[in-house]
């Protein structure tokens, strides 16, 4: 969709909203063979569009195609595969019991589409962050507006283009646009609105909800820590070393909401950890990273000067161990490794969103419980340990989205486990069968005979006694 055309689409947005949920009245999106459908269509769409989706996410953010598919159109596809193997099931009602006091009753719990829901996202995963919710939508037999974001300009512009030729239009549309026409969306009436962004715009689409009492998913972000043990054997140490590099300078240079955002390790492992994150960034991005193909780009000069800005600190700089190169034209940063940074500095502070990594130090590995405590709740926590004590403790006094043991990230393309924060990470979850939930109504339907009531039913009961 062109400017024009989109600002046609946003002038006429009343319009729009009322003629799909004039569509959505129709009920043809509740039925199993549209959704279907439309879910085979949108694999369509990245199959035939494979090249011009890589080429879209090489343009917006150098993302290697390896990348691009492993964490954008694989993820994708798995996840409509999974949604379309378990339709059926999802879609069907759930028989329910009720109470005694109801004589010859019986229940059921039928999922129903919410309506019109609108989906807001972010550019650091353009394709899977727009269309991992769609699904969820779809599946669950809703009309839908998206609205990318545009700071990733081509992948927008090739889902505004391509997804009106692969998706029904009466229920489906993409509309182009950033803060201005976010605003406007916000101001319609929606039945949901799901949103992935910043803490900052996601309180803002909370109060914009308020008016019409609209539910909202809020998928924010924060800093993720990793609790890095000291672990037992040289073969554990590396794995986890590797795992961490490749979650941390891994998906998008950093920037990723559930990327590595900082290291908590003990002290006396500090040297050894350093010096193993020197020897595999060297294996995986080369000794000179500027060069590699693997490496995304920071996505704009913004975010490149947001980044620059957290070195700004002289301590910042000193705590330096590896790395630190920069090219502003080319929105390359090296991937950099920080031992000890003041915590009061912006770098531990704020979310860092791209490939900087803090190792901050502790005696005993178990303060990283009061460490990860006394800051708002990580969306995702990693904890790369064999010590089930410091597990279990991690799991019961410790609240984040979620928690993964010994790897980072791969919680992500799980259908089966609940993507979402808590607290400050965010409100609400996703994928798999979570997604669907997440844009249905659970419709609560009770059925009973005429043939009986219990006496104490109807009054008057002045002469009745009540005994427990
Ligand atoms: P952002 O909040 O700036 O923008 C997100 C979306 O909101 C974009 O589409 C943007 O155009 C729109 N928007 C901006 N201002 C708006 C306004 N005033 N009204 C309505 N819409 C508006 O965030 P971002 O820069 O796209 O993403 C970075 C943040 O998102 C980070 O904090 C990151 O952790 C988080 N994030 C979370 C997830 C997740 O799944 N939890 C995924 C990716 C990013």
């Amino acid at each position: 969709m062109g400017k024009n055309n989109n600002e046609i689409v946003v002038r006429d947005l009343e319009r729009n909203v009322e003629d799909m949920r004039e569509y959505f009245r129709s009920r043809n999106t509740r039925e199993a063979n549209w959704r279907k459908f439309q879910l085979l269509r949108l694999k369509a769409f990245l199959k035939e569009n494979e090249g011009d989706i890589y080429n879209a996410l090489f343009q917006d953010l150098g993302k290697n195609h390896v990348e691009a598919f492993r964490d954008e159109i694989g993820t994708l596809l798995k996840s409509i595969n999974y949604a379309l193997e378990n339709l059926k099931g999802w879609m069907s009602s759930k028989k329910a019991k009720l109470p005694a006091i109801a004589l010859l009753s019986s229940a059921e719990i039928i999922p129903e589409p919410l309506g019109l829901v609108l989906i807001i996202s972010s550019w650091n995963f353009p394709f899977g962050l727009s269309l991992e919710p769609v699904i969820g939508a779809i599946a669950a037999g809703n009309t839908v507006v998206l609205k990318p974001s545009e700071l990733a300009p081509s992948c927008s512009s090739l889902l505004a283009r391509a997804i009106p030729a692969y998706l029904d239009k009466k229920a489906i549309r993409v509309i182009e646009g950033g803060p201005d026409v976010g605003e406007l969306l916000l101001q319609q009436k929606w039945d949901k609105i799901f949103f992935t962004g910043s803490a900052r715009v996601g309180r803002m689409v909370m109060s914009a909800a308020v008016k019409h009492l609209t539910p909202v998913a809020l998928e924010l972000g924060g800093k993720c820590p990793a609790v890095v043990d000291s672990l037992t054997f040289s073969w554990d140490k590396e794995a986890a070393i590797k795992r961490i590099i490749v979650s941390k300078f891994g998906p998008c240079a950093g920037q990723a909401c559930i990327a590595i955002d900082y290291v908590l390790a003990e002290e006396k492992f500090s040297t050894t950890l350093v010096e193993l994150m020197k020897v595999h960034i060297k294996k995986m991005f080369g000794e000179n990273p500027r060069e590699s193909k693997s490496m995304s780009r920071i996505i704009n000069k913004q975010h490149f000067s947001r980044l620059k800005n957290l070195l700004s600190n002289p301590l910042v700089k000193d705590s330096i161990v590896y790395g630190g190169s920069m090219d502003e034209h080319n929105l390359y940063i090296e991937p950099t490794v920080f031992l000890n940074p003041p915590l009061e500095a912006a770098i531990m502070t704020e979310e860092i969103f791209g490939p900087f990594l803090p190792i901050i130090t502790l005696e005993k590995i178990e303060e990283s419980i009061n460490f990860i405590n006394s800051r708002p709740k990580p969306l995702s926590m990693y904890v790369f340990t064999k010590n089930q004590a410091l597990q279990r403790r991690i799991l019961s006094e410790t609240s984040s989205g979620s928690v993964v043991f010994n790897d980072a990230i791969i919680q992500y393309a799980a259908d089966t486990l609940p993507f979402g924060g808590i607290g400050e990470s965010g409100i609400g979850s996703y994928h798999g069968k979570f997604s669907f939930d997440a844009f249905s109504h659970q419709k609560a339907v009770a059925r009973r005979s005429f043939l009986t009531d219990f006496w104490f039913r109807f009054p008057p009961w002045d002469n009745h006694k009540f005994q427990l």
